[in-house]
C-alpha cells in the first residue's frame, strides 16, 4: 500500500490556560507541545499503527526535538524532516474566547516550517507513497505548496490516493494564487474532510446537499463533515450517508480534534474498515483529544480509543 504521508507545518504550540479577551488577561501560558495540524494527522495515523511519513521542517533546536521525538514515538516515519540549522523551529500561541472561538498567533513565515523543499529525502519517500494527505493551511507556505504540487502529481500518477482537509483558520491568509491552488487540490481529492463552512468553501456553492452534490461532480469520491461536538456525517457519491453522533466528553481543548478525526478516520479506512467503523474511530479520537490539554496530547492509539469507546456513551 506505501505509507500515508503528509506535508505541511510542524510547529510548537504555547496554550493559553485560562479563557480571556487578549493574550495578556489568558494567562499562565503552558507548553511547548507538540503541533501543526499536518503533524497532528499524521501522529494520530502512527499511533493507530498506519505505516505513516512526515515532510517538513524544524530548526536544530529543543523545540524540532519536541515534535520529531514526539513523532518517532508515535511511529511516524521523520527521514523526510529536514533540520534546518538557520532557522528556528516555528510556533503558534492559542488562547481561547469567552465565546468558545480561538484565536492563534503564529509563527512560521520567518521558521524553518517555511523553508522545506523538494530533496532526495523528500523524492525517494514520495516515490514510495501510497496515499497523501494535505491541510488546506499547508497552501499559505510557499515552500509548502511547492513540495505539495509536485507530490500531488507523483503520487496520484502512480494510482495513489488523495485526502485534503480545508484546514482554513481565518489567520492564514489565502491570496488568488493560493486560493486556485486550493480548487485544483479539492478537484483532485479522493477523500475530504472539511469542517462546518468549509464544506461550502471547498464546493464554491451554497447549501450543505447543493455542496455535496458539486464536490461528488468535481470528482471527489468519500466526504466526511464534521461537526464538532454535533457528530460527523458521511457521504458517498450514490447517495449513501452515515450519521456519527459524537461521544459525550468534557472539553478541556478543542484543538487538534479535526486532525486526529481525520487522521483516525483515514488510517481505519487504508487498514481496511468500513466508513461506519472508520467513524467511530474517528469520532473516539476526535472526542478523547478534547479531554487532553495539548494539540496532539490525547491521540489515541488502537487499545485506548477502544477503551475509550467501551466506556464512553454517544449523544442520541
Ligand atoms: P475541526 O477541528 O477540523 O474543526 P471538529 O471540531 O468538527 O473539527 O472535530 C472533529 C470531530 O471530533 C467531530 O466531528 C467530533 O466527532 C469530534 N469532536 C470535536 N469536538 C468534540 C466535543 N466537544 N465533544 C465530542 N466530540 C468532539
Amino acid at each position: 500500500l506505501g505509507p500515508t504521508v503528509c506535508v505541511g507545518e510542524i510547529l510548537v504550540e504555547i496554550v493559553a490556560t485560562t479563557v480571556g479577551n487578549g493574550f495578556l488577561e489568558a494567562q499562565p501560558l503552558v507548553g511547548p507541545f507538540a503541533s501543526g495540524a499536518p503533524a497532528i494527522f499524521i501522529s494520530q495515523c502512527g499511533r493507530l499503527g498506519g505505516q505513516a511519513a512526515m515532510v517538513g521542517a524544524v530548526g536544530d533546536d529543543d523545540f524540532g526535538r519536541v515534535n520529531t521525538d514526539r513523532l518517532a514515538r508515535d511511529g511516524v516515519d521523520i527521514s523526510a524532516i529536514s533540520i534546518e540549522p538557520d532557522y528556528p523551529t516555528g510556533s503558534a500561541f492559542v488562547r481561547y474566547r469567552k465565546d468558545g472561538s480561538r484565536d492563534f498567533v503564529y509563527n512560521i513565515a520567518t521558521s524553518a516550517a517555511a523553508r522545506f523543499g523538494w530533496s532526495r529525502g523528500v523524492a525517494d519517500l514520495i516515490d514510495r507513497t501510497g496515499h497523501l494527505h494535505v491541510m488546506g493551511s499547508a497552501l499559505s507556505v510557499p515552500s509548502a505548496r511547492a513540495v505539495i504540487d509536485k507530490a500531488v502529481d507523483i503520487v496520484k500518477a502512480r494510482g495513489g490516493t488523495l485526502s485534503v482537509d480545508p484546514n482554513l483558520r481565518k489567520e492564514l491568509k489565502l491570496d488568488e494564487d493560493t486560493e486556485r491552488r486550493f480548487a485544483k487540490l479539492v478537484a483532485a481529492a479522493d477523500l475530504l474532510l472539511p469542517s462546518g463552512e468549509e464544506l461550502e468553501r471547498a464546493a464554491g456553492v451554497e447549501g450543505e446537499a447543493e455542496a455535496i452534490q458539486r464536490l461528488f461532480e468535481m470528482g471527489v469520491k468519500e466526504i466526511v463533515l464534521k461537526r464538532g461536538a454535533g457528530g460527523a456525517t458521511y457521504f458517498e457519491s450514490g447517495g449513501d450517508r452515515i450519521d456519527a453522533p459524537a461521544f459525550v466528553v468534557q472539553e478541556v481543548d478543542p484543538t487538534g480534534a479535526g486532525d486526529c478525526f481525520g487522521g483516525a478516520y483515514l488510517t481505519c479506512r487504508r487498514l481496511g474498515m468500513s466508513p461506519q467503523q472508520a467513524l467511530t474511530y474517528a469520532s473516539a479520537a476526535g472526542a478523547r483529544n478534547v479531554t487532553v490539554l495539548g494539540p496532539m496530547e490525547g491521540a489515541g492509539t488502537r487499545g485506548e480509543l477502544d477503551a475509550f469507546i467501551a466506556s464512553t456513551e454517544r449523544r442520541p
